[in-house]
């Protein structure tokens, strides 16, 4: 067994250098707990970073796995096998209507991928129109979708054909859609950042946009899908019927997959446009089923709705100077602050919450949906604490 100091010796070592470490060596998880290697429990409002929606070691993910794992963990989407299957009409089920044909693969980045390209043979253009603020990966195709210029700058060249409007601005966007648009790439709620909520008829107004000039409309639900805004998929919200709806994250309970669900716009895709060697093997398919059935059994959609608007009404009561907005649709919450959040982030882990930021001024909480009411309670109660009151 390796000791805490040892662990953190051994990854700082060999670490490629790109994460900025938080000073804890996780050790387990049930819920929306997690345990450091000295026993210290934490209130988890990262919930890997947007992942972990039923809960850590969720019991039921945990027996698909294992039980998937003794009979096949591995099945080129080539060849069929029962428990896409049975992912495949869970999806449809539960998608926007029109979403039944569905490509698998193993993170939200590579889902954007995928449907970026999908758009541009459906629709025999090249432009792509994302928002400012919008975060969709930082793979090149899906970092060229990405506001973020830190994140984009470096590696410039990207791909060409890409053109940024602000986000909730129906006006820019009737600017920038034109007839050489592929596909508008966008978030219901922008996630990285800084938690946004789109305007329902701005979103509303995109979406007629581009069935008018023939462009094809992808909605990015990595982060918001699965519950996490208070419906099963943000898009319900407004009744958004997009063309390509992309998913990650939370979709198979914490083992990595992505999807890109596919409606009827994209009319027939030709065979070898685009392939993926792990993309719904049924180990992932099988903690999918399990994952989205306990979301169905369990109503999380509405649990998070119910424990966001606390949360949301919690923060709304702390009086502190600091606080310039809070914001948010179900549990995806978002504290700005009127100066960098960093060190409040770190004073909050010391009093055991873990949360996120959202660009340098935010602090962002994502926690597992199955969050009980006193741990809730709890968050708030520490955040007051570490805000400075008036
Ligand atoms: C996290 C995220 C991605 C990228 O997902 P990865 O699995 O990290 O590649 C893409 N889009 C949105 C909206 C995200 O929140």
């Amino acid at each position: 067994m390796l000791n805490p100091e040892e662990i953190k010796k051994i990854e700082n070592s060999h670490e490629s250098g790109v994460y900025g470490k938080i000073d804890i060596v996780l050790v387990r998880g049930e819920g929306a707990r997690l345990w450091d290697a000295d026993g210290k429990m934490y209130v988890d409002c990262m919930g890997g970073h947007g992942v972990a929606n039923v809960g850590h070691a969720n019991p039921a993910v945990a027996r698909a796995v294992a039980e998937q794992a003794q009979q096949l963990i591995t099945c080129h989407s080539a060849l069929y096998n029962e428990q896409r299957a049975l992912l495949m009409q869970k999806l449809a089920e539960i998608a926007p209507p029109g979403l039944d044909r569905f490509f698998f693969c193993n993170s939200g980045a590579e889902a954007v991928e995928g449907a970026l390209k999908f758009a541009r043979p459906a629709t025999g253009r090249t432009k792509i129109i994302a928002t400012m603020r919008g975060f969709h990966g930082r793979t090149f195709g899906a970092l060229s979708a990405t506001w973020n210029k830190e994140y984009r700058e470096p590696f410039e060249p990207l791909v060409p054909d890409f053109a940024f409007v602000p986000y909730n601005k129906l006006e820019r966007m009737e600017q920038a859609v034109d007839d050489e648009t592929a596909a508008v790439i966008i978030e219901v709620v922008q996630g990285e950042g800084g938690v946004n909520p789109g305007d329902g008829d701005y979103l509303r107004g995109v979406q007629a946009l581009c069935r008018e000039r023939g462009a094809l409309l992808i909605v990015d639900e990595v982060q918001t899908g699965f519950g996490r805004t208070g419906k099963m998929f943000a898009c319900e919200h407004y009744d958004l019927r997009p063309d390509i709806m992309t998913v990650a994250k939370a979709i198979a309970g914490g083992l990595p997959m992505g999807a890109i669900l596919i409606g009827p716009r994209l009319g027939e895709i030709p065979q070898r446009v685009h392939n993926n060697t792990f993309g719904a093997n049924p180990l992932c398919c099988a903690a999918a089923v399990a994952a989205i059935d306990f979301m169905l059994e369990n109503d999380l959609p509405q649990r998070a709705a119910e424990m966001g608007a606390r949360m949301m009404d919690g923060f709304k009561a702390i009086e502190s100077p600091l606080i310039r907005e809070v914001r948010g649709l179900g549990l995806m919450v978002a504290i700005e602050l009127k100066q960098p959040s960093a060190s409040y982030l770190a004073q909050l882990a010391e009093k055991g919450v873990l949360a996120l930021n959202a660009g340098s001024t935010v602090m962002r909480f994502l926690p597992p949906l199955v969050i009980g009411a006193d741990d809730v309670d709890t968050v708030v109660e520490k955040v007051a604490e570490v805000l400075p009151s008036l």
